[in-house]
């Protein structure tokens, strides 16, 4: 039976040990923290659950299709809800809106609340629909750095149709294209940060990240986020996958000009037939493969921004709030330009309010709710965290109070605090960045990195640092790709 290694058990490096396994190979992972999921990963404090990182599920279907791989029933392991609202947004001037999933009612809403004509609305998110057929199978599901990838129909299709997708106009452009209400423009723009970027520089082909949450939905994992990775990751142990955790990864062995194996912490050696890489490949390439010539011009891309999060246990309940709660910045402008320019954080940033408690109560005490509140941060450059953190937290809480008619200090009932030189310490994440590289200008897509090695074969990489980009959706694909590359250069089911 042929082996593979895989370095790392982020969602990506455990979607592809399971991929792997599924084609008949010896799989083996080593992961450096005492667990498993990465980023995705929870903690619970003083009788409060927190999902560490990721609070937003789409695209269940692509879990699904590991369950499937083994023909297991995905229900005795893992059950999600659909949501009915998708996000509550507020104001400080006291506006509210309610994004519902049922599109006509979305529709209505966004018209009656901001003014906005639904012949525009509606021709909006016709639009996002057809730039997702257009990208999904080009920029998506294959690799981007192989030739076949180009010489299929679908692909020639969608390349014909390029000018549709507003590549060479900002996201923000495009949403003043559609709104005359600078509030839904706001809405528009907010979605660039779903791969980390800056609304007022990203394409405005990431308008389809919305279509995603409006024609898939989103959904809320039974027993929270981490229950994505960690059902995965039961499923990778009864399938016979060995996961060898507080497992740090050294270097990549090579001969030859293939990858054979790696390098532990402790000096051992694993041999194996390929090595597939979820580390972020900035440090790969400076920690795991220091002797090889590294691709300095897609490593130097700027790093996508991070996050600032306060885990609070909050001791009220609050009716109005739902499982996403997001309060507007007065000056969306200026917040990505102290995140991108001026590498810090200004004083109104847009606070995200994710509450699992409200559809997992048992993630609070009861009566009480568990508070994750994140909001976007620059990646790391060794500022003064301590500072940005404390300045910030003052902020937040006068903002929350004020909207909500609460004194928000008062209520919190226990706190843990994350901030980009953690996620980076936690995952190796270079510069803590959520999502690798951001995606500021129009080659973006084509300089992540691919997810294969040009140099050494036998090498693959996986996760949000490479093609095609961060977040969990597209995690799960990467590893799908490889997958599909490791099938093709070995010849396996
Ligand atoms: P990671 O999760 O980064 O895992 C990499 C793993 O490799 C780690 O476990 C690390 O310990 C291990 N490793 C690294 N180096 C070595 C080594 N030398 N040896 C052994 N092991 C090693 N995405 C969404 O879809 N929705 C969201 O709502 C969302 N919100 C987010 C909020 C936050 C606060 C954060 C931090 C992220 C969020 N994301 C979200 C992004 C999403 O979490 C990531 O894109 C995704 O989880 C990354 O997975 P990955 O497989 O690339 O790797």
């Amino acid at each position: 039976m042929p082996k593979a290694i895989v370095i790392g058990a982020g969602i990506a490096g455990i979607a592809a040990s399971l991929r792997l396994k599924a084609q008949g190979f010896e799989v083996e992972v080593h992961e450096a923290n005492p667990y498993t999921g990465g980023k995705l990963h929870a903690i619970s404090q003083d009788g409060y659950r927190f999902d560490l990182g990721p609070s937003l599920f789409t695209m269940p279907q692509f879990v699904e299709e590991l369950f499937a791989l083994f023909g297991e029933d995905i229900a005795t392991h893992f059950e999600y809800i659909q949501k009915e609202v998708i996000c509550n947004y507020f104001w400080s001037d006291g506006t509210t809106f309610s994004a519902k999933s049922d599109k006509q009612e979305y529709i209505e809403e966004l018209c009656t609340t901001f003014g906005e004509s639904p012949k525009k609305v509606t021709a909006f998110l016709n639009r996002n629909k057809k730039k997702y057929e257009l990208t999904a199978p080009l920029f998506l599901e294959n690799s981007l750095h192989k030739i076949h990838t180009y010489l299929n129909t679908n692909t020639l299709k969608s390349i014909a149709q390029l000018y549709k997708l507003h590549i060479f106009q900002s996201l923000d452009k495009t949403a003043k294209a559609y709104f005359k209400n600078t509030k839904t423009v706001q809405l528009v723009n907010r979605y660039a940060t779903y791969n980390g970027s800056n609304p007022y520089k990203t394409p405005g082909i990431m308008s389809l990240i919305p279509h995603l949450e409006q024609y898939y939905g989103t959904f809320f994992p039974k027993g929270g986020m981490h229950r994505i990775s960690q059902s995965l990751y039961e499923l990778g142990l009864r399938q016979n996958i060995s996961y060898h955790l507080n497992s740090k990864v050294n270097s990549i062995l090579t001969e030859k000009g293939r990858a054979v194996g790696i390098e532990l912490e402790n000096g051992e050696h694993r041999k194996a037939d390929l090595v597939i890489c979820n580390m972020d490949v900035f440090p790969t390439y400076k920690q795991l493969l220091a002797t090889h010539k590294a691709p300095e011009k897609t490593l130097a891309q700027e790093r996508s921004s991070s996050a600032l999060i306060f885990y609070w246990g909050i001791e009220k309940s609050f009716p109005n709030l739902d499982l996403h709660n997001i309060f507007f910045s007065d000056d969306y402008q200026n917040e990505f330009e102290y995140l991108f320019d001026k590498k810090s954080i200004c004083d109104d940033p847009t606070v995200y309010v994710n509450i699992s408690s409200k559809d997992n109560p048992e993630d609070a005490p009861k009566n009480c709710e568990n508070w994750f509140v994140m909001i976007n941060a620059p990646a790391h450059y060794n500022q003064d965290w301590n500072a940005l953190v404390q300045k910030t937290r003052v902020n937040i809480l006068r903002k929350l109070s004020k909207i909500l008619n609460t004194d928000i200090e008062a209520l919190i009932a226990t706190e843990y605090v994350l901030e980009p030189s953690g996620i980076e310490k936690n995952t190796s994440s270079y510069r803590g960045a959520l999502y690798g590289a951001a995606s500021n200008d129009t080659m973006a897509a084509f300089l992540r990195h691919p997810n294969f090695n040009k140099k050494i074969k036998n090498l693959y990489h996986c996760g949000g640092s490479v093609h095609p980009g961060g977040g969990i959706p597209l995690c799960m694909l990467s590893a799908k790709i490889v997958s599909d590359l490791v099938q093709h250069d070995f010849n396996t089911q």
